[in-house]
């Protein structure tokens, strides 16, 4: 909670310091309700929980990311703020999307990166997303409470990952589904993240007809509206012919630029090798509720394409656990902890795992980390749970209290426990 209150307060402070100012991107006079220190500090805070409730980082190929880091880099500084303290992270999610956080804090997911062809295209996608940061659109947005909402979403639980169908696997009080966060830009600032990301893009080299292809292909894509639209880049950033049009005759001045096809291609090679794993892994998810036996063999084939996926062997432990088999759940999920120690959720089924098999003592330490990754309201109320039994009264006391304000069965469970605790002081 105490990142709840601080970003609560943060914004507090910033509405005091209203004040009027001139966009470093576009020169225009506009009222500024956040000074740029704020806005870093924000970016700063809300960058890990983001990255967290949002499948965290890919971690199979680390090369990509220093890839998408050094586009990324290139076009930041040739942008109007070439100052923030701009970082660019992949995040382990199938759904296309990308976003920017106040003060250049920014991901793209490896969802988005199959769908895309050279550098010129991923230019484009970046350079849309600093401009968002740069001409301080979040801080424009901040009467709307989309700050305040990115704080809350830290704090409340985020078991289940966007995009994947987790129908029928039995999660009971555990699963509740994650608001992540998403900017909602009006049509101006996309028009405007457009129009000034083509200029970086040209300033740092690339072909701006990226920019072009990008919006056609997305407005393509949007009509089609598969599952997982409402999470989507598209969602953020809704396309429309508009953008197309304004795009090309933007684009109509330049000519020439780098492509960088092989490149791009070469650094995204794991994921397209990984393409089939993948899909193995949506499809065992979809049949986790109804044919057990199919998920587990669709998974088996999936650890066989790709061992190092944290995602295979956390549903594999999912599974097991859906079984009642605790003891190869747990097995499971060290292989998905293995895989990446810096993602909260496979440490909280790991937790619940112990938990069943009455080792209370790795539970907690599971619970903890995973506290310390993502606040969530499942690992606060069980956390709670093994401070009370450990006569932690204090303690047990602000976990509860953490809980009760997630809402939902959980929150209720943890509401009645703080009564308990008060009748028994009484
Ligand atoms: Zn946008």
């Amino acid at each position: 909670m105490k990142l709840v209150r601080s970003i609560v307060s943060i914004v507090l402070l910033a509405g005091l310091a209203t004040a009027c100012s001139v966009n470093p991107v576009t020169g225009e006079q506009e009222l500024s309700l956040m000074s740029p220190a704020q806005e870093v500090a924000i970016g700063a805070q809300q960058y890990g929980p983001s990255q967290q409730s949002q499948g965290g980082r890919y971690v199979v190929d680390p090369d990509l990311n220093v890839y998408i880091n050094r586009v990324g880099q290139k076009l930041a500084a040739v942008s109007d703020r070439p100052d923030l303290p701009y970082e660019f992270v992949v995040l382990n999610n199938g759904v296309p999307n990308a976003w920017a956080l106040p003060g250049g804090k920014i991901a793209i997911n490896r969802g988005l990166l199959v769908l895309l062809e050279d550098e010129a295209q991923l230019a484009a996608v970046l350079g849309h997303e600093i401009v968002h940061a740069a001409a301080r659109h979040s801080a424009q947005q901040q009467t709307r409470g989309t700050l305040l909402n990115v704080g809350l979403v830290a704090a409340g639980a985020a078991l289940s990952s966007q995009g994947e169908q987790t129908a029928g696997l039995a999660m009971g009080a555990l699963g509740v589904g994650a608001q992540a966060w998403q900017a909602q830009y009006g049509q101006g600032q996309e028009l405007e993240s457009d129009k000034y990301g083509i200029k970086y893009m040209v300033a740092a080299g690339y072909d701006p007809q990226g920019a072009v292809e990008l919006q056609q292909a997305f407005v393509k894509l949007s009509e089609g509206r598969q599952s997982g639209w409402l999470e989507s880049f598209f969602a953020s950033h809704p396309p429309s012919q508009t953008r197309v049009d304004r795009n090309r005759e933007m684009v109509a001045q330049y000519t020439g630029g780098d492509r960088n096809r092989a490149a791009y291609q070469r650094a995204i090679a794991q994921l397209k090798e990984d393409a089939g794993a993948y899909d193995n892994y949506q499809q065992a998810l979809q049949a986790a509720g109804d044919d057990r036996a199919r998920a587990y063999q669709l998974l088996d084939k999936a650890v066989k394409q790709q061992p190092n996926e944290t995602l295979f062997w956390e549903l594999k432990g999912r599974l097991h656990a859906a079984d009642e088999d605790f003891s190869q759940s747990a097995a499971a999920l060290d292989r998905a902890v293995a895989a990446n120690p810096e993602f909260f959720r496979p440490y909280i089924y790991r937790a619940l795992a112990f938990d069943q098999l009455k080792k209370t003592d790795n539970a907690a330490r599971d619970l903890e980390k995973s506290m310390a990754l993502l606040p969530t309201q499942i690992a606060a109320y069980y956390l709670g749970e093994y401070a009370l039994a450990d006569g932690q009264q204090q303690q047990a006391l602000e976990y509860f209290q953490m809980a009760a304000q997630g809402g939902g069965e959980l929150g209720q469970k943890a509401q009645s426990r703080l009564q308990q605790m008060q009748q028994a002081t009484q």
